[in-house]
């Protein structure tokens, strides 16, 4: 549990300056936050390792935090997870994007839930917050391809993923 709320606050320092891509800008804090409810609440995941990477799964991908700094805080494992799930920002994004395809089913069993998780919420954001300037077109882009993600996680977590088919059913 203090672990946890350790995550929390380190995750809300990191991100304290950034904003998600919706109308209101919402504070970026509520995504990872997000993941861990959908993982704990939704999903009975009760795995304190999973949790702390779902809230720090952003910290080395979009702020200045370190593999290094995250393995001397909260350890090897938690550490490990948030960079499998991190992309490598020096590639092109199309290539990240179909990176992410072909490794969804290398991943761990614990990075493959931060991954459902991710979707999850993303695919939620995008229909009842969506990036400001996104057309239809490309919201349905992006549910395709998070759904060619999640396809290779398949058989993870059968809760995550049927959470999962229902936001992707919904569609944008
Ligand atoms: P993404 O398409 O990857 O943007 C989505 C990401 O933004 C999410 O994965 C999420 O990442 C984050 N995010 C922040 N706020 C929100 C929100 N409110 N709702 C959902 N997601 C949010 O990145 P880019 O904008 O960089 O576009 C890359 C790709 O988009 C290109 O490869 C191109 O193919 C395609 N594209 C399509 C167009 C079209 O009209 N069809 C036009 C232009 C590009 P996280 O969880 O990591 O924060
Ligand atoms: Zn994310």
């Amino acid at each position: 549990m203090h672990r946890i709320i350790q995550a929390i606050a380190f995750a809300a320092e990191k991100h304290r300056r950034q904003r998600r891509k919706d109308r209101d800008a919402s504070p970026y804090i509520n995504h990872p936050i997000a993941l861990a409810n959908v993982l704990a609440n939704e999903a009975d995941v009760s795995d304190e390792v999973v949790l702390i990477a779902a809230i720090l799964h952003d910290t080395i991908e979009d702020t200045e935090t370190t593999f290094e700094e995250l393995q001397a805080i909260f350890g090897s494992e938690v550490s490990s997870i948030v960079l499998e799930v991190t992309d490598d920002k020096r590639l092109p994004k199309q290539d990240r994007k179909r990176l992410q395809v072909e490794h969804a089913q290398n991943l761990s069993h614990a990075a493959k839930l931060v991954k459902l998780a991710d979707k999850i919420c993303n695919l939620r954001d995008i229909s009842a917050s969506p990036p400001a300037d996104w057309s239809w077109e490309r919201k349905r882009e992006y549910y395709d391809w998070a759904r060619s993600v999640v396809d290779g996680l398949r058989g993870a977590h059968s809760g995550l993923e049927l959470l999962f088919d229902e936001a992707y059913e919904r569609g944008p």
